[in-house]
């Protein structure tokens, strides 16, 4: 695979789109926002072309994320070019938590890239937002007599905001 030979995927971001996803996070604070994004593999990634909010429905939206279901299945089922998901971490920076490293399992299989934004500190006047990505991996097999269920693991990906 090319990963090994230091050549890695980038993830091509429209700056409409980043915007919007800040835009989103910012009208949702203090609590999580989260939505889908969509586009699909380009030369050395992945092109992201849409961004979709889905409403956060956790018990403790302050502190975590979960997409409503409706919301989530339909776009499972209409959205052809479904590719990611994006969230917010209000109050830290954005890189998974265990917590959201624990919840992969439940959508990973379906996606590829995984997003998580912050608002970036002391820019109060000029909202501006931290992105980070991450492309999702199936982690390798760790023998055939362990559990059946897939494991995922995150990488970190370099972003192309354009
Ligand atoms: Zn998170």
């Amino acid at each position: 695979m090319a990963a090994l030979h230091g050549q890695q995927n980038m993830i091509y971001i429209p700056r409409s789109i980043e915007q919007e996803m800040a835009r989103h996070m910012f009208s949702s604070l203090p609590q999580e926002a989260c939505g889908v994004v969509l586009g699909e593999a380009a030369a050395g990634g992945m092109r992201i072309s849409r961004f979709k909010p889905i409403r956060n429905v956790a018990p403790d939206p302050l502190h975590h994320f979960v997409m409503d279901e409706v919301e989530w299945i339909r776009c499972v089922f209409q959205e052809k070019q479904l590719i990611g998901i994006f969230h917010s971490h209000p109050r830290t920076s954005p890189i998974p938590s265990a917590r959201d490293l624990d919840n992969l399992p439940s959508f990973a299989g379906l996606l590829r890239i995984y997003l998580i934004g912050s608002p970036v500190p002391a820019s109060s006047s000029n909202a501006r937002m931290l992105l980070g990505g991450y492309e999702i991996m199936k982690a390798p097999e760790k023998g055939s007599l362990s559990a059946s269920t897939e494991s995922y693991a995150l990488q970190p990906t370099p972003l192309s905001v354009t």
